[in-house]
């Protein structure tokens, strides 16, 4: 799968139709900040296209990047590629809109959280 970068991410984000995004059928999915989701709001015209992790990190980082005061669920938290949960993220873009969303999987005891993030490529750093 192929690794983005900042500014790949920036281009991918640059392809979003702002006329398209707006009753999309990735609309469930259009959250700014990071929100639990099931596989029933993933809609199929939202595909992989690409991935912020890397694969050869055996243990990618908790530690969070905040240097103006956001916490983790901020909608104006950067988008820190490197820093959890980025560096667990998978990116998805809708077929339709091109909006460009992330997708980490959180671990629990007992559970699995799929969570997922709007990309706002303002917020990228
Ligand atoms: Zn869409």
């Amino acid at each position: 799968m192929a690794r983005l970068n900042a500014e790949q991410l920036r281009e991918l984000c640059a392809r979003q139709d702002p006329s398209l995004v707006a009753g999309c059928t990735c609309a469930p999915l259009q959250v700014p900040s990071w929100e639990s989701i099931t596989d029933e709001r993933w809609h199929e015209s939202v595909r992989l296209a690409g991935t912020l992790r890397d694969e050869e990190e055996y243990e990618p980082t908790f530690e969070e990047f905040h240097p103006k005061g956001t916490r983790y669920a901020s909608p104006d938290a950067p988008i820190a590629l490197g820093w959890f949960p980025f560096n667990r993220s998978d990116v998805h873009a809708c077929s339709r809109c091109h909006s460009v969303f992330l997708r980490y999987t959180e671990y629990g005891g007992y559970y699995m959280d799929h969570r997922v993030r709007m990309v706002d490529p303002k917020l990228i750093v």
